[in-house]
């Protein structure tokens, strides 16, 4: 059998009401339409399942390399979930309107009210930004359920929304319960769990060619929003120096962690055979290096590449950005990088999102 390898897969694109051509004037993408609002880069759903593009496994869906190689693939390390359901989902998106105003639930909420996906954390980084764009990141100070009730009956929704100035670089990190929307000419690369469960609160009165509005969903979307703690900047993170670079720590939460790497030279990497890393090359240009398979991939802005947990050690060469996602270990992967770095509890949970989540399980390490 072949060992798994570093994987290129084909972009599979989505058509949507707020949807343009982003993607081929940034990257030169060939699009199918005038429309793309998505491109699933790394995808194992009912609504897109990704296809090798690269190497001997070319033409390989991503859920049967996962049931040809297992843990080879996944990792030694992830749970046993991870072999049936692949865990995140990889997107870039690019919002030449705005989205829908949303929310997506968290995992005990789509137990009980949806049909098998899970709920949705998700975490963008911007790639672009029009002068002047920004997203909807949040609720107004004050808002509660049955002001935003009121403001959906009366019409001024809009008047609850947290705006935020975007520009590229800066990361949001975005958990269940957070209301949420891109706006117009703002590109994001998103990380989120393997889910497609969206609450749409307003849709700016839109209809598509044939006079159709897409469904809203008000009862479901007011039940999960986190009226408390909504967040309304981007995330600092924290930095580690690294050999020819450095490693910025963004978001790290029980599903995905999300860590900008600046490559100068030749940077190592280990998946350890514990966890499958996801890159995004944002800017620059590099060479992937793995010397198991002797392969080389050259990766430049936009590129996606799907490390098996098996590979172990590879390369990044050259010089670049490039976002890293998986399943992390957070005191592992995570926590103790970043204390051994100098860094305090307090400023980790601070800093990363989503960390905060661990602080119980976390504290008597914190507090040793
Ligand atoms: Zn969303």
């Amino acid at each position: 059998m072949i060992k798994p390898y570093p994987l290129r897969f084909y972009p599979i694109y989505k058509e949507k009401v707020w949807g343009g051509t982003a993607l081929n004037k940034k990257f030169g993408r060939v699009l199918p339409s005038a429309s793309i609002g998505e491109s699933w880069e790394v995808a194992a759903h009912a609504q897109g399942i990704s296809v090798v593009a690269n190497g001997p496994l070319a033409g390989t869906t991503l859920p049967e390399l996962m049931s040809m190689y297992g843990r080879a693939l996944i990792g030694t390390a992830l749970p046993d979930s991870a072999l049936v359901k692949f865990p995140l989902l990889l997107k870039i998106l690019d919002a030449n309107d705005y989205l829908s105003v949303q929310v997506h639930p968290d995992d005990e909420y789509a137990a009980d009210h949806e049909s098998g996906d899970p709920g949705k954390w998700e975490a963008w980084y911007v790639i672009a930004a029009e002068p002047g764009a920004e997203i909807i990141y949040g609720l107004k100070p004050g808002a509660t359920r049955e002001s935003l009730r009121k403001a959906i009956a009366d019409g001024t929704l809009a008047h609850c929304l947290n705006r935020v100035p975007v520009k590229p670089g800066d990361v949001f990190d975005v958990p269940a319960g957070t209301v949420h929307a891109l706006g117009s000419g703002v590109m994001v690369a998103e990380i989120q769990q393997n889910s497609d469960t969206v609450y749409r609160l307003y849709d700016w009165d839109r209809v598509d060619a044939q006079g159709k509005s897409r469904p809203l969903h008000i009862k479901k979307a007011l039940d999960v929003i986190q009226f408390a703690g909504q967040k309304t900047t981007p995330v600092t993170g924290l930095t580690i120096p690294q050999p020819a670079g450095q490693k910025t720590v963004m978001v790290a939460n029980r599903y995905f962690a999300l860590e900008i790497l600046l490559v100068e030279g030749a940077v190592p990497e280990a998946t350890q055979g514990e966890r499958f890393h996801l890159l995004t090359c944002l800017e620059g240009s590099f060479a992937l290096e793995d010397d198991g398979s002797g392969i080389q991939l050259a990766m430049e802005p936009g590129d996606s590449v799907l490390v098996p947990a098996c590979v172990e050690m590879y390369r990044l060469v050259g010089t670049g950005k490039v976002m890293k996602c998986y399943v992390p270990d957070i005191r592992r992967n995570i926590i103790e990088p970043l204390l051994s770095h100098g860094y305090s509890y307090p400023d980790i949970t601070k800093m990363v999102a989503g960390v905060g989540d661990y602080r119980t399980s976390y504290l008597p390490l914190a507090e040793a």
